[in-house]
Order: structure tokens, then sequence, then C-alpha cells
């Protein structure tokens, strides 16, 4: 592979790849002006690229020995650090001021460089320089998959690997250098896959912040602004298509909302909102669909679950929501919920009519009184009539 690449080539474009990465890095953060991460990795790429070229008037001799091994060395470990930095702040998207002391690392590289002028002596300027950015690459790769438990992006892996690859490399190098022979890759190899591995990188940074935005909007989509809680379309889309046979569908509206809004102010009855539906949400089991359907009225998909489960469930809901006690501006504010639910027991042919099933619920427990689950079983043998319902409407 060797024979085929030239050195003098390989090395510009090393230099080129560190450009090309601060470039795209510089414009994913003008398009995305929140990942401050981006801003410093560009300049970690932009040190990288001057050291890689102040190195390459050294070797050509249009510096004085001393002044470019040290400077080329400075620049390229600022620029390492740089892109630690950057990355964790792409990755955890939040800052973290002691990060900066890594730049503690080029200065004080540059003081025992001035002071003992090791950085003259080729193989060892080479060696620390590639154990150093071997530290920052893996621990930039550590902290991209660290981050996959709280922000499950799919390109982390990619992105870590790229990152992993380039650590892998530099010690290669490291290795190759204190014990020639070992590594059966030449420099200009080794050079030419880190090439690869810039671009990489920056291609993976720019997916990463492709994918979060996607997440972020795919969330805002199915959210409730103002609850937090899911939204109608995402409920909707929660409900199976087949096979849900004894799946029990709870709809709950909040008991006299209107007077809450007159009394409390529109603001108070914003907050009650929250409360009520912070309150349901720690009190559901695991696989439970729960979402704001529109205005003070809910809905709950219970899977699998038999009428009197769901009867005791929505029972225990609307107990805790009698106790909840909402304070706004030095009141309290008292609420209570009434719940229709319907069970699917195979007769009901749609989603639709299941809907219709639980408000006709809803309505007789509103017209019974108020704050109480009612099922579509007893409403029916009550005289209930099944309500007409869109599942589109918004209200
Ligand atoms: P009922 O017991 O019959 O349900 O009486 P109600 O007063 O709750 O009647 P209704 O369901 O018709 O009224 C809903 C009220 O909820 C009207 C609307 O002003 C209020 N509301 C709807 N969305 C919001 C909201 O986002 N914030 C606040 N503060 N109020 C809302
Ligand atoms: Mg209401
Ligand atoms: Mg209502």
């Amino acid at each position: 592979m060797n024979t085929q690449l030239d050195l003098a080539t390989v090395l510009l474009l090393h230099k080129s790849s560190f450009l090309v990465g601060a470039f795209c890095f510089l414009y994913a953060r003008w398009q995305s002006p929140r990942d401050e991460g981006l801003g410093i990795l560009a300049s970690g790429f932009f040190f990288l690229a001057l050291a890689s070229t102040l190195a390459g008037y050294g070797e050509q001799k249009l510096l004085p020995a001393y002044l470019w091994t040290l400077s080329s060395f400075t620049l390229g470990i600022g620029g390492y650090a740089l892109f630690w930095i950057g990355v964790r702040r792409l990755s955890a998207g939040r800052r973290r001021k002691t990060d900066w002391l890594a730049l503690s690392i080029p200065i004080a590289g540059a003081a025992i460089g001035l002071a003992t002028h090791f950085h003259v002596v080729n193989y060892i300027r080479a060696s620390v320089f590639n154990a150093t950015a071997f530290v920052f690459l893996a621990a930039s790769a550590l902290a991209v998959i660290s981050g996959r438990s709280r922000e499950p992006l799919p390109v982390r892996a990619l992105f870590a690997a790229a990152m992993a690859v380039g650590a892998n490399l530099c010690l290669a190098v490291v290795i190759g250098l204190v014990k020639p022979g070992i590594i059966p890759i030449t420099t200009t190899y080794a050079f030419f896959l880190s090439i690869i591995c810039h671009f990489a990188i920056a291609l993976f940074a720019l997916v990463l912040v492709k994918e979060r935005a996607e997440a972020e909007l795919r969330c805002s989509a199915d959210t409730d602004a103002l609850t937090g809680a899911c939204n109608r379309r995402w409920f909707l889309a929660q409900l199976p298509r087949s096979n849900w046979h004894g799946d029990c569908l709870v709809v709950m509206d909040l008991d006299f909302f209107k007077r809450i809004n007159d009394r409390h102010g529109h603001q108070a009855g914003d907050q009650a909102l929250i409360a009520f539906v912070d309150l349901i949400r720690k009190n559901l089991r695991k696989g439970d669909c729960f979402a704001r359907l529109g205005g003070e009225e809910f809905g709950l998909y219970l899977p699998q679950t038999s009428e009197a489960q769901a009867l005791a469930i929505a029972e225990r809901l609307r107990r805790a929501v009698e106790e909840l006690v909402v304070i706004s501006n030095d009141q309290c504010i008292a609420l209570s919920v009434s719940m229709g639910l319907a069970f699917a027991g195979g007769d009901e042919g749609t989603w639709e009519d299941l809907f219709n099933s639980a408000d006709a619920a809803l309505y007789e427990a509103k017209r019974s009184g108020r704050n109480r689950v009612t099922s579509f079983s007893s409403a029916a043998a009550s005289g209930s009539k099944p309500m007409e319902r869109s599942l589109s409407r918004t209200g």
C-alpha cells in the first residue's frame, strides 16, 4: 500500500482534512447555534491544521528546528485538548468549566520543552505528542459512548468508533517509535488512515447534530407543551391496530375546571393541569399510555387489563386526584376528575367505537355527580348510549 502513497501528498491531505473538518464544524455551528461544542471542535481542528502546516515548513527547512518543533508540538496538543473539550460539550450538551483545565497540558508541555528542549529530539517529541493525542481521542470516544444512555442516538457508536480508531493509530505510532518493527504499518499509511478518521469524525459529528435535532422534533411533535404529557397524536399512534381484545380505555375530564379558571385565574388553572399530569404519571404501570387529549381531557390506555383491574386502577387515580392540593398564589386549589372506562371485550369494531363507549361512560359519570369512575358496561345498563366521536378532533 505504502508504495502507492507518497508522503508529501499524504501530509498535505492530512493538513487539509483538519481544515475541511474545521469548516464543517463551523458550518454546523452556524446552523445549530445551541451546539457550542462544534465551535470548540472547529478551533481544535484549526490548531491541528496550523501545527501540521508549521511541521511541514519545518520539514522543508523554512523554519528553525527549535521554533517549529516547539510551536507545532504545543499547538497540536492544544488542538487535541480543544477537540476533547468540544466533543464533551457536544455529547453532553452542557458546559463544564473544569474541562478548560485540559488546556494546561499543552501549556505545561511548552514550559517543559523550554526548560529541557526535549522537543528537538524527533522520536521523543513524536512519542509524547502521539501518546497525548491517544489519551484525548480515547477520552473523547468514551465521552460520546457514555452519553448513549442519556441520549440514545444511533450515530454515537460510529462517532465513538471513528475516534477510537484515530486513538489506536496514535498508539500504533508510539509503539512503532519505541519498538520499531513491531507495528506493521508505515508512517505514510498511518497518516493516510488518520485522514480517513478525520473525515469520519467530521461527518459523524454533523450526523449527531442532525439526529439530535430530529429526535427533538419528534419529541416535541408528540408532547403537550404545557404539561409535558404526551399528546393526542402520540396517544392514537400507541393504540394497536389489531389484537386489542382485553385492553381498556379510560377517558378523564377534570370537574368544573372552568370554575377553577374563573376563581383562581388561567395561570393557576395551568398549574393545576401540570400537577394533575405529574400525579397520574407517577401512578401508572409500565406499558400504560397516558396523554392529554385536549383542554382538560386526558386518555389512558391500559393494555391487557381486565375491566375489574382497570376499575381499581382508575379508582386509585381518582382518589389520588381528590387528595391532591395545588398551591397557587397562596391559594389551595382542590381538583376532582371524572372517568369513563370502556373494555375491549370483542364486540366493538374500531377504536373509535371504544372511544365513543368511554365517552358515554364519562358522560354518565358527570351526569351522576362527577368525581367518579364509570364503566361503559354499567353506564349501558343504566341506559347511556355511546356518543359520536371523531378521533381526529382536537378538543
Ligand atoms: P365539567 O365538570 O362538566 O367538565 O365542567 P368544566 O368546567 O370542566 O367544563 P368543560 O370541560 O366544558 O370546561 C373545560 C375548561 O377547561 C374550559 C377551558 O377554559 C379550560 N381549559 C382548557 N384548556 C385549558 C388550559 O390549557 N389551561 C387552562 N387554565 N384552562 C384550560
Ligand atoms: Mg371538565
Ligand atoms: Mg372538558
